[in-house]
């Protein structure tokens, strides 16, 4: 049997407003997870036909940063996965360094030196290995003007993860950032800038977090791996990787009755195709519409 993959889509500009904020979907490459563990309890039959797997099981994942533009606000919501890895590691998650994150960034005009923030929604490898850069054998901020915020939970799991958590973490990611005093845990939900708030719900881990910018059916909403991709909208579609599955679904539950009744813009990290959807309910069931 053939394991040879097809190219992930190249990257193209999308760009969407909510309210005040200007955001536009980036890249920073991709990786392939197990189809199985991306869909817990959801029958193969089913999640086969939304996101078909290769012959190795896996599904490929976008990595999506998000750049949210506002007057002086720079803002980069969610670094990525990065480049920053061993072949060994390349290989087992299938990380194809395409449409990276440096790259993404030069096409709309921004250097990382005009990035005033950074948000982790939690920290997970694939979503904060790009904050971190190496340059002549040292590692170094990628975006040394920024302030880097992220849940203090996850800071303290990223610097000591445990055995259950340690697959998922890599200390390096967070110490480069705090040893330069750039860095900043956040608790509850808390309002970063004027209109983006974080807010920490737990579940797929132990910070995990959501972004809104914006109010009213302006707002936006950073899904994070609370809601993965635009296929995982009913609340029981919960991925095996999530710690706390009764939280999950509480949060779940909970964030996507308040997301449709708004009408808010969500923005997806790992959705391959689709970076931006509104969420719509038809009687018990919610579905995802895309936005661009
Ligand atoms: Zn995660």
């Amino acid at each position: 049997m053939s394991l040879e993959t097809s190219a992930p889509p190249r990257w193209q500009p999308r760009t969407q407003r909510a309210g005040e904020w200007e955001i536009t979907a980036l890249s920073s490459g991709w990786l392939r997870l197990d189809g199985g563990s991306m869909w817990g309890v959801v029958p193969a039959t089913m999640w086969r036909e939304w996101t078909p797997p290769d012959a190795d099981n896996t599904i490929r994942l976008a990595c999506r940063p998000f750049l949210a533009r506002r007057g002086k606000d720079v803002v980069l919501i969610e670094p990525g996965i990065g480049t920053r890895w061993a072949e060994k590691w390349r290989k087992i998650y299938k990380i194809e360094y395409v449409d990276t994150l440096e790259e993404t960034l030069a096409r709309v005009g921004v250097k990382p030196e005009d990035v005033t923030h950074v948000i982790d929604s939690h920290c997970h490898w694939d979503h904060i290995g790009s904050q971190v850069v190496e340059r002549d054998g040292k590692l170094v901020p990628f975006f040394p003007n920024a302030r880097h915020f992220a849940p203090a939970v996850e800071i303290a799991m990223a610097k000591k993860p445990g055995h259950a958590r340690a697959a998922s973490y890599r200390a390096e990611d967070v110490l480069c950032i705090e040893e330069r005093g750039l860095l900043e845990g956040f608790e509850g939900t808390r309002e970063l800038l004027p209109g983006l708030v974080a807010h920490v719900l737990g579940g797929h881990s132990d910070g995990v977090s959501v972004i809104t910018l914006g109010e009213g059916s302006e707002r936006a909403i950073f899904w994070s791996d609370v809601v993965p991709t635009t296929h995982h909208v009913q609340p029981p579609y919960i991925m095996a990787y999530d710690l706390d599955v009764v939280r999950s679904f509480e949060v779940r539950s909970q964030w996507l009755e308040e997301a449709a009744r708004g009408s808010w813009l969500g923005m997806f990290f790992h959705d391959e195709h689709v970076p931006f959807a509104r969420i719509a309910k038809d009687g018990k069931r919610y579905r995802c519409e895309p936005a661009c």
